[in-house]
């Protein structure tokens, strides 16, 4: 069976997605599509925001894409993730929204996905939309994490998905803060837990 069209090579964008979570996300999107529009945290380069605006499209739906484009800690200049190319030296600051801009025009999203600049935090405080799907890949600290669960937890409708990246149920694998609020999800009792694929989690709202 030929698989989703995704305009570009998923793989030629910069970001943090294996192939296989990244078409669970296609997915995923298509199907809550039906229910409201989806809203991710952490754009980046559009690498997730292109797995899961494909499925809004087909799915007849909308994507929000919220990042404040400075980059998490690990971003930053000397930190292990830090792309010189995303640097921009009139702020002195990373920039990742015009890569996140290409990527939707090079996939032809750019009616599909909506681009949020701003902190996860300020804007959750403020939305009132009901939400078919949630996708956190934002900051990983503890605090960030945590807000992020707190702030946009509550706005997944009744059968929609909350969706976690990276979680690493060994400690060595990685940081513990995605996969605490996974665990706190499932123990409101609020969200059941769907099969995972690789580091992604997924939870369907009851
Ligand atoms: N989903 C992307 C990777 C996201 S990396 C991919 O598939 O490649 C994490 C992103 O979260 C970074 O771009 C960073 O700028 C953003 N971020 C971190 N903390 C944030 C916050 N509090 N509000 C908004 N964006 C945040
Ligand atoms: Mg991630």
């Amino acid at each position: 069976m030929k698989g989703p069209d995704f305009g570009i090579d998923p793989d030629a964008v910069k970001g943090f997605m294996h192939p296989d979570e990244g078409r669970r996300l296609y997915e995923l999107a298509r199907r809550a599509s039906a229910l409201g529009p989806c809203l991710e945290i952490g754009s980046y380069c559009g690498k997730s925001s292109l797995y899961l605006g494909s499925g809004c499209r087909d799915g007849g739906g909308l994507l929000f894409t919220v990042d404040h484009h400075r980059g998490s800690e690990e971003h930053q200049p000397g930190e292990a993730y830090h792309d010189p190319d995303l640097f921009d030296s009139l702020t002195g600051r990373m920039d990742s929204l015009p890569a996140l801009r290409h990527t939707l025009h090079a996939a032809n999203l750019e009616d599909v996905v909506v681009p949020v600049v701003a902190r996860s935090f300020s804007l959750a405080k403020v939305w009132t939309m009901p939400l078919g799907l949630v996708f956190i890949d934002g900051g990983h600290s503890h605090a960030a994490a945590l807000a992020d669960y707190r702030g946009w937890a509550p706005h997944v409708v009744v059968g929609g998905y909350l969706v976690i990246h990276d979680l690493f149920d060994d400690p060595a694998e990685g940081g513990q803060a995605p996969i605490e609020i996974y665990r706190l999800a499932i123990a409101s009792g609020l969200f059941e837990a769907a099969p995972r694929t690789r580091t992604l989690g997924v939870l369907m709202r009851q």
